[in-house]
């Protein structure tokens, strides 16, 4: 979790030593500030604005205005291309995460630190109760990825992480307890909050055929060419 590295030990000593000591460090410096990083964002936005500056969102910029100083805080890749700077790069890592609610159970733990694969597991609902409603738990787990991980493979470590820190998690989450499907008077509703098996935009699709909505002259819209080719 110090480092999000699929393999720290090929990492600067002096990069994962000083990560480790900030990290392990006593009394634990980690702040948890309730309901996240919107109420985070609120605060910056407010002060901000209290100095005087003017926010503007949803908005892409495309080339640099003139004046100076003028600061970029985006992406090292959006640097990049805003400066037509091509020594903008960095080796960058990536993790599968997933975020499960699931009942709460007294053996639930806190923190579960992965040695072998460098995986985190944290139940976030307990500092701040907060983020799930009462009797459930809100837990983000996440793996980092080695450079020729397929997703299940990822996935499937970060659900062995999941078994050992929410002892028979499986049982206490499913995907039937969502909405349903079938509406009635032949109304289904799909896509990824329903009930259907699979992940992300897997809900979406195993959401459709599951109930033959395909083939059964209803009118749907396509909004992926690949997941709807070959489909009338
Ligand atoms: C799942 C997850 C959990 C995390 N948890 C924690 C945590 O618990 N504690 C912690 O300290 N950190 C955490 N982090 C890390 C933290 O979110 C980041 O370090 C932080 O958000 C980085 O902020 P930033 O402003 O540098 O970059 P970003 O948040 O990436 O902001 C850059 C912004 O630039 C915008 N941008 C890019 N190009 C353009 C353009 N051309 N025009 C206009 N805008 C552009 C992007 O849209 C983006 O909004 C977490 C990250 C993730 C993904």
């Amino acid at each position: 979790m110090v480092t999000f590295h699929f393999d720290p030990g090929s990492l600067s000593t002096r990069f994962v030593h000083d990560r480790l000591r900030r990290v392990f460090s006593l009394p634990a410096r980690a702040t948890y500030v309730r309901v996240g990083w919107p109420a985070l964002i609120g605060e910056f936005r407010y002060a901000a604005e209290e100095r005087g500056v003017r926010i503007t969102t949803g908005s892409r910029v495309t080339t640099l205005p003139d004046d100076r100083p003028l600061i970029l805080a985006t992406s090292l890749a959006a640097a990049s291309t805003l400066l037509g700077d091509d020594t903008l790069t960095q080796e960058t890592d990536a993790t599968a995460l997933v975020d499960v609610a699931v009942r709460q159970d007294l053996r639930d733990a806190f923190v579960v630190s992965d040695l072998d694969y460098g995986g985190w597991l944290e139940r976030f609902s307990l500092p701040d109760p907060g983020l799930a409603p009462a009797g459930e738990s809100l837990v983000q787990v996440q793996v980092p990825l080695r450079p020729d991980d397929s997703r299940p493979v990822a996935i499937g470590r970060v659900e062995a992480l999941i078994d050992d820190g929410l002892p028979g998690f499986r049982d206490r989450t499913t995907w039937r307890d969502r909405a349903a499907i079938d509406r009635g008077d032949d109304v289904y509703f799909v896509g990824d909050q329903v009930a259907a098996p699979g992940l992300l935009s897997e809900v979406s699709v195993s959401s459709a055929p599951g109930r033959s909505i395909w083939s059964s002259g209803l009118q749907a819209l396509c909004v992926d060419r690949m997941l709807c080719s070959g489909r009338d």
